[in-house]
């Protein structure tokens, strides 16, 4: 089968180092399989959206050398899929709708396939996954074998918000499934997602692809580089500096010589393995 990989940034904020380390990442893993690189703009939570950043990030990417084998697909243009999604769901039982609040859920109460708050008049319900006892496991590509009880790290988990939006969850596997990957290379901040898109392509009856997670980038003080807690973004009209720290970063060789972005990148492909990423799950970014 021929490797598809993609890059799936959410537009919250202009591209900053942590996800340019995980654009660069997908990219190498990509070209090294002599495969294509696709994009996906993970637009389907307008509440935390920057407005411009989807367009910000487009622009960036290909400024560091990041050129992408198709036009972006826009989850904001995906309800319809969705939308059968989710009925599919709903079709075979495998989802009910709660009304319960976060306060209920946080007294410690737990769902078992159902809502234990009464239905509220006029209010829309939320809408849950039924999560059976049931342990997933895979083997990451780097992070290696990974099992999750699914109901005790997840439980019936939302799908679809009470304002109507679909879950992450949700969006990411019709996608991944939808642009064919073949290969998810993301942060290890979502490893821990990994086990309910496993269970929900079953659900699907969607094909699973290979999971790598790359290291997440940590700031000085230990914490995530998120463009939702206002990291600095990365200058896409001084590409190079940070270019040399996302190889670096990911334990490849920044070669000194070359002048501009695709210099470096194809310069990193020569010496590149998946294999050789550091394997640990989050190191500081320097
Ligand atoms: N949109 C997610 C983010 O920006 C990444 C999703 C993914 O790669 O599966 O954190």
């Amino acid at each position: 089968m021929n490797y598809r990989g993609r890059f799936a940034p959410s537009p919250t904020g202009h591209l900053h180092f942590g996800s340019l380390v995980a654009a660069v990442g997908s990219w190498l893993c990509a070209r090294h399989a002599g495969g294509a690189w696709l994009l996906r703009v993970e637009d389907i939570d307008p509440p935390r959206e920057m407005p411009g950043s989807a367009e910000s990030i487009l622009a960036a990417l290909p400024a560091f050398g990041l050129v992408a084998d198709a036009p972006a697909l826009f989850q904001s243009q995906r309800q319809a899929a969705y939308d059968a999604a989710f009925a599919q769901l709903k079709a075979a039982d495998l989802v009910f709708p709660c009304w319960c609040s976060r306060n209920d859920l946080a007294g410690g109460l737990h769902l078992d396939g159902r809502c234990l708050a009464p239905p509220l008049d006029g209010r829309e319900p939320a809408w849950r996954l039924r999560v059976p006892d049931i342990d997933i496991a895979f083997t990451d590509a780097l992070q290696g074998p990974q099992t999750q009880n699914l109901r005790l790290a997840a439980g019936d988990f939302v799908i679809r918000r009470v304002e109507g939006y679909y879950a992450y969850q949700l969006g990411c596997v019709v996608d991944d499934a939808f642009q064919g990957i073949t290969q998810v290379v993301r942060g290890n901040d979502l490893l821990d997602s990994t086990p309910r898109q496993i269970f929900l392509q079953r659900c699907l009856g969607l094909p699973t692809p290979a999971y790598l997670h790359l290291p997440l980038a940590l700031d000085g003080d230990g914490r995530k580089l998120s463009k939702s807690e206002r990291a600095h973004p990365v200058d896409p009209t001084d590409p190079l500096p940070a270019l040399r720290r996302a190889l670096d970063f990911l334990d490849l060789p920044a070669s000194t010589t070359a002048r501009d972005p695709a210099g470096l990148l194809a310069h990193a492909l020569v010496h590149f393995a998946p294999e050789r990423l550091p394997h640990c799950g989050e190191r500081a970014a320097a």
